[in-house]
This record gives structure tokens, C-alpha cells and sequence, in this order.
């Protein structure tokens, strides 16, 4: 079986043999939310992407550890080097605390999380955590001469790095395309050249949030955290660098530039980058009025969905797109992955009750190999789910009997089904066990009153009944001695 795992990087832009630089431990760092508001689909769609990373990795056997950080600090509005604090901002308008901000909206993010069935990193450090190792930072690459102070801020100084590295590599952006499309924006002043960006700014009168330092009384700018952090639980280099695809350029390209000027080495082997979520072929943005937080969606209370969906169909929904690939909302969209789950569910649980027999007429094998092949190429999510779908049509033809299977061969397909779903994947059964006995229970309570109508000729209660089951995906079938019913 081929177990070779193929990786996207970014930074060579090819797709790379993925040989962990210390096996076999991992190191992996993914960029976390700033919590200033609720989760949305673009939160869920990067924590879903290097969840199964995380996941596949463990499963492969290496020893992961994984960080994926809390913004709490020095992000500012616009992603700009001067302006309002993001949480600042949200604390003012709602007359609370900033960390009480903070703790609101991690504690939503960590719900969220566990309804998509995201595993809790390893370390998941804040940024207001780690002002010394951030300070620290600033100090050596000011001793190392690629920065400078300006009026108790410090800027990183691009044009001095770029005569020795470069800084664009991973972005693939230019120093002069940068300085023509660079806005002269206010406080801009302090700085040399406008692509310099903040380390370290010095807080005005107003700023709540702040530290001291030797330069100033001040906060950390926002690319800074992500080296510290990442420095310090998993050293000077580390494996696997992930986040979305916003965040590639300025985040992870200053990230690079503020390690290799501190270290003089890149920090990261394999760079990732997800894709972004489009809603109905449009960019998600407030201002466009067409933006979904993952609440919104668990209860349906959006004029943009036709009805609540489910955790898992969102996540489904996500892992039927290749994480590279755009992916674009739609309800169809998430309606289809809504009966394709329940699907995928109704057949692995035929798995345990399968008749076995002395020959085998499915080809096992070749579904298993094509599996891992799509998984090891760079995580081909859609091409696994599609085969495992095979697999859903393979159980239930041996359920009905046109085809037939040993019980080596079953115990190998039932492996593979469970642990690809549930572990690699991390799809959960929404009816699990509690609750799909007691839907059962319900299910069957209604279809009694629905024969005792029929009985009494009441045909408009009992085709009620019976529609309004089929909307839920339940069909019914009616029998001489009562009815039968199963998920569609
Ligand atoms: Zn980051």
C-alpha cells in the first residue's frame, strides 16, 4: 500500500514528499482566529483543513504537536500597523473589558469546535500570553540590524532584509510592485518606506491594552506573535506552517522575513494554505451583507439559508471540496452533502449485521489503495469521500445480495470504513448511539399514530405523516402487518 504523503508547498509552489525534519515528531503551527466575533464559514473551513492534516498525520503514526494560536492582541482594523485594536474596538462599542471580550468569544470559537468535531490542538497559546518572547524577538533582530525605532515603535526594515533575502518568496510578490501599490496611510510617517511593518508600537493615550518595554509603552504588531509562539514550542524550524489563504501575504511572509532576520533560518519546511469560501460566487464580507457565522448556520437564522444545518454536513460539505480548491456556499450545495452523509452513515451501519460467504466478488483491495492514494496526494478529501462512497454502494450490494464477500475481506472493509470516516475524516454519526435509539423510538411512536389513522380512514393525517417523514429524509414503507421505514 502506498504510504507516501505528497504535500502542497507553498513556498516551492510543487508538491513535496512530506519527510518530517524530526521523525517521528511533527511539528505543525496553524494560524488561529483574532476573537473580536463569532466563528464563519472561513473559520471553519481552515480549522476542518488542518484538523485532518493533524489527523492523518496521528493516524500515519508520527507524533504530532500542534499549535494554533488565540489573537488576543495587536491586531489592527484593516490589518493596518496603526489604527483601533480589533477587541479594543469591540470592548468600547459593547462597554466591557477587552479580555472580557477575548474570553467571550474563545469560549464560542471552542464551542464551535467541538460541534465540527475539530480536535483541540496541542498548545493553543495567546498572544497576550507571550509579551516577553515577543519583546525578546524585537531585541534580536534589532541587534541583528533589520530594524529600527521610529518614536518608541520599531519597524521592520524590508529593503535592508530584501538586499540579503527575500522577502515576497512565498507570496510571490516584488519589492517595487509593493511600493507602487503600497497607500500612504496615517503614521506612515514614522516609518522609511511604506512595506515596513510594525514589530513593536509605542500605545497612544488611549490604548488599553499595553506593555512596558525599554522603547516604549506598547503593544506587539500583529505578524510577531505567530514567531514567537511557534519558536517557542516548536523551535527555530518546524515542520508544517498552515492558515488561510488571506493570510499568506503580508502574515506569513513577514513571519518568515522576522525568523530568518532573528535566526538567519527559514522557520518552516512545508508552507499550506486553504482556500477561501465563496456565498453564491461572492467573496463573504460584512459590508456585502452575505456573511454566515457557523451559529447562524447551526440554527438557520439567516435570510441567506433555507433551513439549519447540521455541524457534520458542514464539515462534510467542506471535505467535499480539495482544501486548494475555492468552494463556493450554496444551500443545494449543503443539501446534497446533507443526503450524502446520511448515506454514508446508513451504510457503514449495515457493516456489523452483513452476511459473509466463501468467496469474495468485490475488489477490497483496490478501493482501500485508492484511498490512501487520494489522502496521500496532498490530501484529496473529495476523491476519498468519492470512494468511499463506492464503498457505501459496494456494502449495500452485498446487503441485498447481488454481491458477495468473505469475512477477511469484510473485517478489512469495515476497518478501513470506520477508521477513514471517523478517525480521518472525523465525521460523526449525528444520530450516535443515545440519540439514534431514541429517534428510532420517536420515529416509530409517530408511525403508530399514522397507522391507527389509517384504520380510521383518516388518509389526511396519514399522508401527512408520511410527507412530512419523507422530508426529513425517512422513507416509510407501508407493509400487510404495519409499515417499515429507513433513512433515505
Ligand atoms: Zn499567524
Amino acid at each position: 500500500m502506498n504510504k507516501e504523503l505528497l504535500i502542497y508547498n507553498t513556498l516551492s509552489r510543487k508538491k513535496e514528499k512530506f519527510e518530517p525534519l524530526n521523525p517521528p515528531f511533527v511539528g505543525m503551527y496553524v494560524c488561529g482566529p483574532t476573537v473580536y466575533g463569532d466563528a464563519h464559514l472561513g473559520h471553519a473551513r481552515a480549522a476542518i483543513t488542518f484538523d485532518v492534516v493533524f489527523r492523518y498525520l496521528k493516524f500515519l503514526g508520527y507524533k504530532v504537536r500542534y499549535v494554533s494560536n488565540i489573537t488576543d492582541v495587536g491586531h489592527l482594523e484593516n490589518d493596518a500597523d496603526s489604527g483601533e485594536d480589533k477587541i479594543e474596538k469591540k470592548a468600547r462599542l459593547e462597554q466591557l473589558e477587552p479580555m472580557e471580550i477575548v474570553q467571550y468569544y474563545t469560549n464560542r470559537f471552542h464551542d464551535n469546535m467541538r460541534k465540527l468535531n475539530v480536535l483541540p490542538p496541542s498548545i493553543e497559546p495567546h498572544a497576550s500570553g507571550h509579551i516577553p518572547e515577543q519583546i525578546n524577538l524585537v531585541k534580536k533582530i534589532l541587534e541583528n540590524g533589520y530594524a529600527y525605532e521610529s518614536n518608541g515603535s520599531i519597524y521592520f526594515d524590508v529593503l535592508k532584509y530584501n538586499k540579503k533575502y527575500n522577502y515576497g518568496k512565498l507570496s510571490g510578490r516584488k519589492l517595487e510592485d509593493l511600493l507602487e501599490n503600497t497607500r500612504q496611510l496615517d503614521g506612515q510617517e514614522e516609518k522609511q518606506n511604506p512595506f515596513d511593518f510594525a514589530l513593536w508600537k509605542k500605545a497612544d493615550a488611549k490604548h488599553i491594552m499595553r506593555w512596558q518595554s525599554k522603547w516604549s509603552d506598547g503593544y506587539p504588531g500583529w505578524h510577531l506573535e505567530c514567531s514567537a509562539m511557534g519558536q517557542k514550542y516548536l523551535g527555530v524550524q518546524f515542520d508544517i506552517h498552515g492558515g488561510g489563504l488571506d493570510l499568506q501575504f503580508p502574515h506569513h511572509e513577514s513571519e518568515i522575513a522576522q525568523s530568518v532576520a532573528a535566526y538567519g533560518k527559514d522557520p518552516v519546511k512545508y508552507w499550506m494554505h486553504n482556500n477561501m469560501i465563496t456565498i453564491n460566487n461572492q467573496k463573504m464580507s460584512k459590508s456585502l451583507g452575505n456573511f454566515i457565522t457557523l451559529y447562524e448556520l447551526f440554527s438557520g437564522n439567516n435570510d441567506l439559508l433555507e433551513k439549519a444545518y447540521s455541524p457534520m454536513t458542514i464539515r462534510f460539505f467542506i471535505l467535499q471540496a480539495h482544501y486548494r480548491s475555492p468552494l463556493d456556499f450554496s444551500n443545494a450545495a449543503l443539501q446534497a452533502s446533507e443526503k450524502g452523509l446520511k448515506r454514508l452513515m446508513a451504510a457503514i451501519k449495515k457493516l456489523d449485521k452483513l452476511k459473509t460467504s466463501n468467496k469474495t466478488d468485490v475488489d477490497v483491495d483496490k478501493l482501500l489503495k485508492d484511498s490512501y492514494d487520494a489522502i496521500n496526494d496532498d490530501f484529496n478529501t473529495p476523491l476519498l469521500v468519492s470512494n468511499l462512497f463506492d464503498a457505501a454502494r459496494i456494502i449495500n450490494s452485498i446487503d441485498d445480495g447481488s454481491k458477495k464477500i468473505t469475512k477477511e475481506d469484510l473485517d478489512k472493509l469495515s476497518k478501513f470504513m470506520t477508521s477513514m470516516t471517523f478517525d480521518v475524516l472525523g465525521l460523526q454519526d449525528e444520530l450516535g448511539d443515545e440519540k439514534s435509539s431514541m429517534t428510532e423510538e420517536l420515529i416509530n411512536m409517530i408511525l403508530d399514530i399514522r397507522l391507527n389513522a389509517k384504520k380510521n380512514k383518516d388518509f389526511e393525517t396519514s399522508d401527512r405523516i408520511r410527507d412530512a417523514l419523507q422530508q426529513l429524509g425517512i422513507v416509510v414503507k407501508d407493509r400487510k402487518d404495519g409499515f417499515e421505514w429507513e433513512f433515505k
